[in-house]
């Protein structure tokens, strides 16, 4: 996937667009499978929320994965894709029992992460194997806005409640299949990060019936020049013996559980947006492309920095540029990019726009969302049409006999 084709998809199907390179997210799912090759049993559940297009979804299905569900609509999303039941897990965070009910209807694994909803669901269905979400209390990033292993965090059931939910299993005598930790977004000290694990296995020891330990995710990938990555080699050498170990001491074979979502698709992804006005104030120069927050909102949300470089004049001199949405907000993608000598009608490509960018899209200012397209093997797939005036007004109700027209004389 080169510069060149993602001009031709430009011109092809429009801008602002979504590309994805389906060969890096390959790559990427068999570099995570490699890097744990000393474990008997490995299951890759891709995060779905990432990106959940159905076409990626099959893709990843394709490469032998799971998935991992946050609400009963990605379960479905899932299931469309192909994936069978028992190869996704449905991990919410603070959903009603009804639709952790409904999940459990349609085959999938549950993973409950508190305890008033693990007593009611277990009271009910005391057969259902039930995985549980620890929260080690540890802060595997330096962002307190995405690490949610902290004391803090609303995510998972505290360490120091294993008593408790101790008792809730044994009064309801339901079944615990599997543990699951998942600590934030960025593991960027692996010794953080098996310092939880350790908690994880300390937990662990109190189940006899488990089948998986669910490590979550929290890979790290590069977004700018000198970013740290997650060494997956080295987490995998590691993790992975220490694994095997204590299946050993726990006497039977479990299977070792992650479930990514930025790693496999971030750096897949490109959004190509078109420059609709360069406008040179007498501090700054603002290129404006013809999308915003409403397309991409990581920038704005997070404080994420995406790579901007200028697809249409990768030769120009470079010069310093903020690149700003045309949404009537504040909508700043980058502040002092130095990027090729930018002009009007250009195609600029933020770079790592796979993961939590469609996903997060909305209609704000009543725009449409973008196009995907998925790059397969040399060719451009269409996996999601560009949205039309129909779609702005689906679900709205005109309540046009309400109200009366004002004569035309009244306005003036
Ligand atoms: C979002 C999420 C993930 C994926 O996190 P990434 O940082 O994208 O890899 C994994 N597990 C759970 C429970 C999540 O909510």
């Amino acid at each position: 996937m080169n510069s060149r084709n993602l001009l031709k998809l430009a011109d092809q199907f429009g801008a602002p667009l979504y590309v994805y390179d389906a060969e890096k997210i390959t790559s990427q799912f068999q570099r995570l499978t490699n890097a744990f090759s000393g474990v008997n049993s490995l299951r890759l559940n891709y995060a779905a929320k990432a990106l959940s297009n159905i076409s990626v979804l099959r893709l990843m299905n394709s490469l032998g994965g799971g998935l991992d569900t946050v609400s009963v609509q990605e379960v479905k999303l899932g299931l469309m894709a192909g994936f069978k039941p028992e190869s996704i897990i449905f991990t919410p965070n603070g959903v009603s029992l009804e639709e952790i009910e409904e999940a459990s209807a349609l085959g999938v694994q549950i993973n409950i992460d508190n305890l008033s909803i693990l007593e009611q669901f277990g009271s009910k269905h005391p057969d259902v194997p039930v995985c549980i979400r620890i929260n080690p209390h540890v802060m595997a990033g330096g962002n307190s806005k995405i690490s949610v292993g902290h004391i803090d965090s609303k995510f998972g059931i505290s360490i120091h409640q294993i008593p408790h939910l101790l008792r809730i299993v044994e009064l309801t005598k339901m079944n615990i299949n599997g543990i699951h930790m998942h600590t934030g977004s960025d593991i960027l000290d692996i010794d953080v990060f098996l310092y939880a694990s350790e908690i994880l296995f300390e937990t662990a020891k109190n189940f006899k019936n488990l089948e998986f330990i669910d490590f979550g995710s929290g890979f790290k990938v590069p977004y700018k020049n000198g970013d740290i990555e997650t060494n997956i080699e080295e987490l995998g050498k590691k993790l992975g013996d220490r694994f095997n170990e204590f299946c050993k001491n726990y006497g039977k074979e479990l299977t070792l559980a992650f479930e990514p979502g930025k790693f496999l698709v971030s750096e897949a992804g490109h959004f190509l947006a078109k420059v609709n006005v360069v406008k040179q104030t007498t501090s700054t120069v603002f290129a404006s492309v013809d999308s915003g927050f409403n397309h991409l909102i990581r920038p704005m949300l997070y404080g994420s920095s995406h790579e901007i470089i200028n697809l249409s004049n990768p030769k120009g001199k470079e010069r310093y540029y903020s690149v700003v949405g045309y949404i009537c907000e504040t909508d700043t993608f980058g502040s002092n990019r130095r990027i090729n000598e930018i002009s009007e009608g250009d195609v600029l490509c933020f770079k790592n726009a796979g993961a939590y960018c469609f996903t997060m899209s909305s209609n704000y200012n009543s725009r449409y969302r973008p196009a995907e397209v998925l790059w397969h093997k040399g060719k451009a797939h269409l996996i999601r049409q560009r949205e039309t005036f129909d779609d702005i007004l689906r679900n709205q109700v005109d309540v046009k006999d309400l109200f009366e027209t004002p004569k035309a004389a009244a306005i003036k």
